[in-house]
């Protein structure tokens, strides 16, 4: 059963992740999620046959063709997860901060190339290609952009699990020699840094809930999720006004246990 594993992992009662419901089979968004748990990674996630399909990329991904980033894939995610950026408290599967470092849509593309560049694939091909274990696809990011590929390694390792992977960038227009990740380390949905997001004393002051990047969000979708984030915050502001110095004391506290 789809997102099955999600699910058992996790006790919604207790964690403000999204529940495991299954989205429409059509949609080709990604994201990648900053994510401050026991270790430091990013979540690199594609929508696929209404999931994410998700690795942990310890790295992080990078634009530059000379890095092959490990990615451990994981269980799928909830496609509603694309948006998700909070705090996941101590106790939970994933404990700790996640911030959304980067969104937009992405393609799948043929593993033949015409005239030396790649061309679209179908979902069918994108599905088999996943399934062989390779599979190149195009990012339109506000950070990532151009031509990727995630290709399984095989039994390398003593131990391996079967879960890795390898992210590497194309060549082509999109890629950046000697890339550093920690250059663009701010939300694209909030502009916030995770410390920010953590809500840690001494971060960096708050700068705006109106983030001066918003005018560039065209895409429908992606002003869809940026106006559930305002709203989900909105929500939480009433309430939590009261609660606010409090949670600033226990927030410091808040991070690094599981997952
Ligand atoms: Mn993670």
């Amino acid at each position: 059963m789809p997102l099955e594993e999600y699910k058992r992992k996790r006790k919604f009662e207790d964690t403000p992740e999204p529940p495991p419901k299954l989205g429409s089979k059509t949609g080709h968004r990604f994201v990648v999620q900053k994510h401050d748990a026991t270790r430091l990674h990013y979540d690199f996630r594609l929508e696929m046959d209404g999931v994410l399909k998700s690795w942990a990329v310890p790295k992080g991904p990078s634009l530059d063709p000379g890095d092959k980033r490990l990615a451990m894939q994981v269980e799928d995610h909830p496609v509603s997860y694309f948006d998700f950026e909070g705090i996941i408290p101590e106790n939970n599967y994933g404990a700790g901060t996640v911030m959304v470092w980067d969104l937009g849509t992405w393609q799948p593309l043929s593993p033949v190339q015409v005239e030396g560049k790649y061309v679209p694939a179908t979902d069918a091909e994108a599905a088999a290609m996943l399934a062989k274990g390779d599979l190149k696809f195009r990012l339109n990011g506000k950070k990532l952009k151009g031509d990727f590929a995630l290709v399984k390694m095989r039994g390398r390792r003593p131990g391996s699990k079967g879960n890795e992977w390898l992210l590497i960038k194309k060549h082509d227009a999109a890629e950046v020699e000697g890339y550093d990740i920690d250059d663009y380390d701010e939300s694209v949905l909030s502009k916030r840094s995770l410390a920010e997001i953590a809500g840690n004393a001494g971060a960096k002051e708050w700068k705006s809930s109106r983030p001066a990047s918003r005018g560039k969000l065209k895409a429908a979708w992606l002003a869809d999720a940026v106006a559930k984030l305002d709203q989900k915050n909105l929500a939480k502001k009433a309430p939590a006004k009261a609660a606010k110095k409090k949670q600033k004391s226990q927030t410091q506290g808040t991070r690094r246990n599981t997952g």
